[in-house]
């Protein structure tokens, strides 16, 4: 892409509360780097009581929009003017796109960055042809079951340590979605072809996520969207049962592609350098 210096940089960046651990601005600030463009992607530290005054602000500044983090992703909903389908039906967003009439539309890119990971990775993964169990039913939990979903999977099996929270999740989302018991592993397990934590167990100071994978079948896939660190012991343990594994790393490059596309009219790109250099931290 050619730079023209005569135009005002585009503008971008993350909200939220703290902001410091977020890597956002270092992946999209790299991204601008390599297409070469005149843009700045910022981290924007804004306290909920703080929260619609300063996107109006934003909006008003003439940035493109933002990304969302905790805990402003439940919140951001009922001040944007539009939400996509998947944000609404999520019921987070964790991207804005600020229009050219000022409003602003929020979208959830969290499963299209689940997808696109595992295929990117495993371009014979195909959800179909077994089911599908979730650890987890926190916000990245829905998103990960909604692109399940509309990947085809025949059954969805919720495993989560606060039953209720499972229960709500599935309560609208009709016969392919069950709940189990967090201690039911064995039972969830069953046949299952995509296993998926979405836990932030495994997470760098947090408990560590060591299920028994041992009668897992030997063409199931086992993902981890935990990305601090990149291997988790759960990884770890899924391979040593020869089963095929994929890092959360992927999804965190790929949930940000359509932010970026959007603000700065450029697709990026994933590849081995860019997990580089974040494996390299
Ligand atoms: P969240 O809404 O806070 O949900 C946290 C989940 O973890 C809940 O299901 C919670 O169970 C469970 N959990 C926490 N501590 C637990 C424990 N000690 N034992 C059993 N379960 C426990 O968080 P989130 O936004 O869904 O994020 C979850 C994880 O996904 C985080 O590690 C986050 O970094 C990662 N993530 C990665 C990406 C990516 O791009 N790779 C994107 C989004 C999220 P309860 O309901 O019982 O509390």
């Amino acid at each position: 892409m050619i730079t023209d210096n005569t135009k005002k940089p585009l503008l971008a960046g993350v909200i939220g509360h703290p902001i410091d651990h977020s890597k956002s601005p270092k992946l999209h600030n790299y991204w601008l780097s390599t297409h070469n463009i005149n843009g700045f992607y910022i981290p924007l530290d804004i306290k909920p009581q703080d929260l619609t005054k300063s996107i109006e602000s934003l909006v008003m500044l003439g940035f493109r929009g933002v990304n969302v983090t905790i805990p402003h992703k439940v919140s951001v909903l009922s001040i944007a003017d539009t939400a996509t389908d998947r944000a609404s039906m999520i019921g987070a967003a964790n991207t804005l796109y600020f229009n050219k009439d000022g409003k602003v539309t929020a979208d959830n890119t969290d499963g299209y960055g689940f997808k696109q990971n595992i295929k990117s990775v495993d371009p014979m993964w195909n959800a179909k042809v077994g089911p599908a169990v979730v650890f987890g039913a926190g916000g990245a939990a829905k998103a990960v079951i909604h692109s399940l979903l509309s990947e085809g999977v025949p059954l969805v099996r919720i495993l989560n340590r606060t039953r209720i929270k499972a229960e709500m999740i599935a309560e609208n989302l009709g016969n392919r979605v069950e709940v189990i018991d967090w201690y039911a592993i064995k039972e969830a397990l069953n046949g299952a072809t995509t296993i998926i934590n979405t836990t932030s167990l495994g997470m760098l100071g947090q408990p560590t996520f060591e299920p028994d994978l041992s009668n897992v079948s030997s063409d199931a896939r086992v993902i981890d969207l935990v990305y601090n660190p990149i291997e988790t012991d759960f990884l770890k343990i899924a391979k040593k049962c020869g089963l095929k594994t994929i890092d959360g790393i992927g999804m965190l490059f790929f949930q940000a592609e359509p932010g970026f596309k959007n603000w700065f009219n450029a697709a990026p790109v994933v590849d081995e350098k860019l997990r580089a250099l974040f494996l390299n931290e």
